[in-house]
């Protein structure tokens, strides 16, 4: 359906002079099925959000998105935090199980190293992260704000 434009309708050209409004504005549409609510970014910035493993989708990159944004993963008795589809995660994800997500470094964990494997994050691979020191050195000094210049968690287009 197309909808006609109001641009030139006299009663609203009048209306906006008497409000003031010299611009014509534009607004977005929020689709709550689509796009992460506030409350939800909330608790994904805290590291808090619990979320079903049904919720999920893995994007074509193999990290795992939650409507329109990126996120880490993780489980109580976990100590590592997950940024793709690795064996750990499609275990959970069979089992139904509920994560813990979100958007911002966590505190006290450290990155899974089969995550960064499967996305060859920083040329690690297989072969490479077989040689010890070097995939704990790459798991230490790991920063996700420099994984998100690659992939960009928020918002997702
Ligand atoms: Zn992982």
């Amino acid at each position: 359906m197309k909808i006609k434009g109001f641009e030139d309708f006299e009663p609203f050209i009048q209306l906006r002079k008497i409000m003031g409004a010299e611009k014509l504005g534009s607004f977005e549409l929020f689709d709550p099925q689509r796009q992460i609510t506030y409350s939800e970014r909330e608790l994904l910035e805290q590291g808090t959000f619990n979320i079903e493993s049904s919720r999920l989708k893995i994007l074509k990159d193999k990290t795992i998105a939650f409507k329109n944004t990126r996120l880490w993963l993780n489980w109580s008795d976990e100590e590592c935090f997950h940024l793709a589809a690795c064996e750990h995660v499609q275990k959970r994800r069979h089992l139904k199980a509920n994560f813990i997500a979100g958007l911002n470094q966590p505190n006290n964990k450290t990155v899974c190293l089969e995550c960064l494997q499967l996305l060859k994050f920083d040329g690690l691979d297989a072969r490479r992260s077989r040689r010890l020191d070097l995939a704990e050195t790459i798991q230490k000094e790991f920063k996700l704000a420099d994984f998100q210049k690659e992939y960009p968690f928020y918002p997702l287009v």
